[in-house]
C-alpha cells in the first residue's frame, strides 16, 4: 500500500483497529465512486451501501488520515455560526431546518455509535467557555432563545463562579452548558465508520489517490495508474482537496490546527481541572478546546496557522495556550503534539453542491465537521437516490469564493486571519 501512515498522535496510538484496505489494482466500474476517507466520504459510502449502490472508496493514505482522525472530538449542536447569524444569512425558515439538521447530525453519529458497537469513548457535554465579560453577559439570553425558538432544552447558562470550579481556572467569566452534545475518540469513530461501510458491502481502498477525474455521464477517475468508471462521484476531501478540483477549491481554505496530549494527570488531577469530563470550547476566535483523554491526559487543541508548513515544535506552540488556561501544568509531560488540516469557508458554514449532476461535494465545516461532515453522508446519499431536499437546504447557503481564488486566496486572507487572532490577545 502506498500513501502516508497516520500522524503519531495519541488518536493513533490508541486505535482499536489497524485497517487494511487495498490499494487498487485494477480498472474497475462503480454505482458511486467517493474520494476521500474521513466522516464525509465513510458516512457517503456507508449510507449509499446500505441503499444497495455499488460504492468504491477511494483514500489516498489511510482510513480517517485527515482531519477526521486527528480532531478535538467535539460533537457540537448547531452549526458553527450561532442561530442568530444563521437566520440573518438564509432567513428564519431554512435557519430552522438547519438546526434541526444540525440536531439530526448529533442523533447520526450517536446512533452509528451504537448501532456498529463503535468503541470511540463517546461521553456527553460540551462547555462553552466565555475569555471575555462581554461574552459571557450574551450567554443567558443565547439560551432563552435556543429554549424558545429552537425548543432545545439543553443549554444552561453556567455563572463565572461556578465554571471556575468546573474548569479549575480563573480564565472564564461565564459559560454555556450544552449537555446534549458530546465528545468522542475521533478516528476510532472513523475506524468504526468504516467497518460498518465495508460490512454493508462498500470496497474500501487505501493508498488510492486520485490524481485526476472527468464528469460526464460516466465519470472516469483516474487512481495508481487504474481507471475507475462511475455512474456518480462524492467528493470529500476537504482541507486535502489541494488542486485535484479547482472549481471547488476557492470556496474553501485550508488552515492548519493543533492539539498536545500530556501524561495521563491521575483521577484527582484530572478532575481538578475537568470536573465533570465534559469537553470545552472557548469564545476566542481562534479557540482552545480541550477534553479529557479515557486515560486522564488533557487533549487540549489550540493555536492555528495558515502556512504550508506545521511549526517545527508543536507541542511547544501549543503548550503555551495550555498554560495560560492551566498554569497549574507547567511540569506535566507533554506526550503527543500533532495537526491536522480542516477547511474552512468564509461565512463558515458547511459548502455542499454539485459540479454536475451526477458529482456532489460537501466540503469547509469550518471546525464544526465531526457531527456534520457525518450527515452530509446521509443527505448525499438521499441525493444520489434522487431526493435532495434536504441536501438543497445545504446547497442554497449562499457562499461567496475566497477573494484572489485559488492561487491568490493566501496573502490577504492570512493577513484577515492574523488580525483576528491578534485580536485575541487583547
Ligand atoms: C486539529 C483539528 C481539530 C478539530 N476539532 C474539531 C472538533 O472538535 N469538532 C468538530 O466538529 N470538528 C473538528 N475539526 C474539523 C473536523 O475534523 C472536520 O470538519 C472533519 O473531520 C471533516 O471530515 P472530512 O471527511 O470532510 O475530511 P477529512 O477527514 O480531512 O478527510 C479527507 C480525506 O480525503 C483524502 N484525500 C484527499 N485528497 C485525496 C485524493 N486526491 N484521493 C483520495 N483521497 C484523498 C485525505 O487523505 C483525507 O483522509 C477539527 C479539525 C482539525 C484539523
Amino acid at each position: 500500500m502506498t500513501g502516508e501512515a497516520h500522524t503519531n498522535s495519541y488518536y493513533a496510538a490508541t486505535a482499536k483497529r489497524q485497517s487494511d484496505y487495498p490499494a487498487l489494482r485494477e480498472d474497475a466500474s462503480c454505482d458511486v465512486c467517493v474520494i476521500g476517507g474521513g466522516y464525509s466520504g465513510l458516512s457517503s459510502a456507508l449510507h449509499l451501501a446500505e441503499r444497495g449502490y455499488d460504492v468504491m472508496l477511494l483514500e489516498a493514505n489511510r482510513i480517517g488520515w485527515g482531519a477526521s482522525g486527528r480532531n478535538g472530538g467535539q460533537v457540537g449542536s448547531g452549526q458553527r455560526q450561532e442561530q442568530d447569524v444563521v437566520e440573518e444569512m438564509v432567513g428564519k425558515a431554512d435557519a430552522q431546518r438547519l438546526w434541526d439538521l444540525a440536531e439530526e447530525s448529533k442523533a447520526v453519529v450517536k446512533s452509528r455509535i451504537a448501532k456498529h458497537s463503535i468503541d470511540c469513548d463517546l461521553k456527553p457535554g460540551i462547555l462553552h467557555a466565555a475569555c471575555k465579560p462581554g461574552d459571557a453577559s450574551e450567554f443567558p439570553s443565547y439560551v432563552d432563545k435556543l429554549a424558545h425558538d429552537y425548543n432545545y432544552p439543553h443549554l444552561r447558562a453556567v455563572p463565572k463562579a461556578e465554571i471556575r470550579e468546573m474548569l479549575g481556572t480563573t480564565r472564564y467569566h461565564g459559560g454555556i452548558l450544552d449537555s446534549d452534545s458530546a465528545h468522542l475518540h475521533p478516528l476510532n469513530y472513523a475506524l468504526g465508520l468504516a467497518q460498518a461501510a465495508d460490512e454493508a458491502g462498500a470496497r474500501l481502498f487505501e493508498g488510492a489517490r486520485v490524481t485526476a477525474f472527468q464528469d460526464g455521464s460516466k465519470c472516469r477517475i483516474e487512481c495508481n495508474g487504474y481507471s475507475v468508471n462511475a455512474n456518480h462521484v462524492v467528493l470529500a476531501c476537504n482541507g486535502y482537496l489541494d488542486k485535484l478540483e479547482p472549481r471547488m477549491a476557492g470556496k474553501i481554505m485550508p488552515i492548519n490546527n493543533f492539539i498536545l496530549a500530556t501524561e495521563p494527570l491521575g483521577e484527582v488531577r484530572a478532575r481538578e481541572i475537568i470536573r465533570d469530563d465534559v469537553a470545552v470550547a472557548d469564545t476566542k476566535f481562534v479557540i482552545d478546546y480541550y477534553r479529557l483523554s479515557a486515560d486522564g491526559r488533557l487533549l487540549f487543541g489550540g493555536g492555528e496557522n495558515y502556512s504550508r508548513h506545521f511549526p517545527k515544535d508543536i507541542a511547544g506552540f501549543v503548550r503555551k495556550y495550555m498554560l495560560r488556561v492551566y498554569p497549574q501544568l507547567e511540569t506535566a509531560r507533554i506526550d503527543y503534539a500533532w495537526g491536522g488540516t480542516l477547511a474552512i469557508t468564509l461565512n463558515r458554514m458547511p459548502d455542499f453542491g454539485r459540479l454536475s449532476p451526477n458529482v456532489y461535494y460537501a466540503q469547509g465545516f469550518s471546525g464544526h465537521g465531526v457531527a456534520m461532515a457525518s450527515l452530509a453522508g446521509k443527505v448525499i446519499a438521499e441525493a444520489v437516490a434522487g431526493t435532495a431536499e434536504r441536501f438543497d437546504v445545504f446547497e442554497r447557503i449562499p457562499t461567496r469564493r475566497f477573494p484572489g481564488g485559488t492561487l491568490l486566496r493566501w496573502p490577504g486572507l492570512v493577513l484577515g486571519m492574523m488580525y483576528y487572532a491578534l485580536r485575541d490577545k487583547l
